[in-house]
């Protein structure tokens, strides 16, 4: 089955189900056993996590440890991702969460991305280290010379491409392959790529995770993350998951089964819709810079090129500097675009951000404005009025 025909028929088995088409929703925490035997092995499979055989889960016991559907969903997202297992949590910060502290123990070192998701890099600062674990940041296009800030106890590495605020795509292949010859786990946030137009696990990667919130739900309705792995991380990640008790609720489920299905008809009209806006706003006097990795000057649009099959919705523009109160004018005066945080889903958003005051191992040279753009489901030429409009208010017409 070719990629878009997979995302239709995974996970959901109509005929065990009645027929019904979509899959049905446990609402549980409790789950009977027939008899003592299963009760006794029910406890047994479920830590005894070395016995569990590639892409088998055991039956779910409790609430908390899934249901058929969640475990049908996991199934369907381990194969489009091309990973050994996959583990679905309560929201992207739970997943990067779960993996890192599942692989990580006091007195290793982990070597960050500068161009990180903020909440990462508090996990990190706040957290990681009150954990006696060293972090460092690095360059996002550093390359094979990370191999440079390789320590004795460098147990991790992680990268996010592109950067989503700043859109720098890493290079991917050479980073995993000097991690590789060391015995470094290389861990991804596949968030904007997502398995539609990125396969982490061809380019070297360990474990990947993702803000289900964004394409995979789509709508702005949930919040919910997803782990994937090789084999040989399922165990310490799926023990700290089970530990953190991050597991997702029922309707979520079914929500991120629903969104799954469209998928590719949203991201491919946003990702056609962003290009074609960030194309247009290049045109514009009060754009210095749009940071899309489909255009060549985005860090890293050779890489891109070379590892991604497409580009989804989401990008930035950097605008001449002007008083608050103009963009202030700009932004407040917007019909389509709303501000505020997730992207994603089917309607367009933006928001400023300064990358000056967060980084620590790159240095930030632009002083303008900075802002990033969600592209949602609306007509192109309804979004490029409203932006028009605001560019006008902006320089104070
Ligand atoms: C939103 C986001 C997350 C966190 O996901 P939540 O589902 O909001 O917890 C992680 N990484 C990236 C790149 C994100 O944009």
């Amino acid at each position: 089955m070719k990629k878009d025909t997979q995302i239709i028929h995974l996970g959901r088995s109509p005929h065990k189900n009645f027929g019904f088409v979509n899959p049905p929703v446990y609402h549980g925490s409790t789950v009977l056993f027939k008899t003592l035997a299963d009760y006794e092995a029910g406890e047994r499979d479920y830590y005894d996590f070395e016995k569990l055989p590639v892409n088998e889960y055991c039956s779910p016991t409790y609430g908390r440890y899934g249901s058929p559907s969640s475990i049908e969903l996991q199934k369907a997202l381990t194969v489009l991702e091309g990973a050994d297992y996959s583990i679905l949590t309560s929201s992207g910060v739970s997943a990067f969460t779960a993996a890192l502290m599942g692989l990580l123990r006091a007195g290793d070192h982990l070597l960050m991305v500068d161009s990180v998701y903020g909440p990462t890099r508090r996990l990190c600062n706040d957290e990681l280290t009150r954990f006696g674990v060293e972090v460092t940041y690095y360059d996002p296009m550093i390359g094979g010379s990370i191999e440079q800030l390789f320590k004795p106890n460098t147990r991790v590495v992680y990268v996010e491409s592109p950067g989503s605020l700043t859109f720098e795509v890493q290079d991917i292949p050479a980073i995993a392959k000097a991690a590789r010859a060391r015995g470094i786990a290389v861990m991804a946030d596949n968030t904007w790529g997502t398995f539609y137009f990125s396969k982490p696990y061809d380019l070297g990667v360990d474990v990947s995770i993702h803000s289900a919130t964004k394409y995979i739900a789509g709508h702005s309705d949930m919040v919910m993350g997803l782990i994937t792995c090789r084999k040989e991380y399922y165990e310490p990640i799926l023990r700290c998951f089970r530990h953190m008790g991050a597991c997702l609720g029922a309707n979520e489920v079914y929500l991120a089964q629903r969104g799954l299905r469209t998928m590719p008809v949203r991201i491919r009209q946003q990702e056609k819709t962003a290009l074609e806006l960030a194309k247009w706003l290049k045109t514009q006097p009060e754009v210095v810079k749009v940071l899309h990795p489909a255009l060549p000057d985005c860090p890293g649009h050779e890489i891109w090129k070379r590892d991604f099959s497409g580009s989804s919705g989401l990008f930035s523009i950097l605008l001449k500097p002007f008083p608050n109160k103009q963009l202030a004018a700009m932004l407040d005066g917007l019909h389509h675009f709303g501000m505020g945080y997730s992207w994603g889903g089917y309607e367009s958003l933006i928001i400023p951000f300064n990358p000056k005051k967060i980084r620590t191992a790159t240095k930030w040279e632009y002083d303008g404005i900075c802002l990033r753009i969600n592209v949602g489901l609306e007509d192109i030429e309804d979004l490029k009025q409203d932006l028009a409009d605001g560019l006008k208010r902006l320089r104070g017409a």
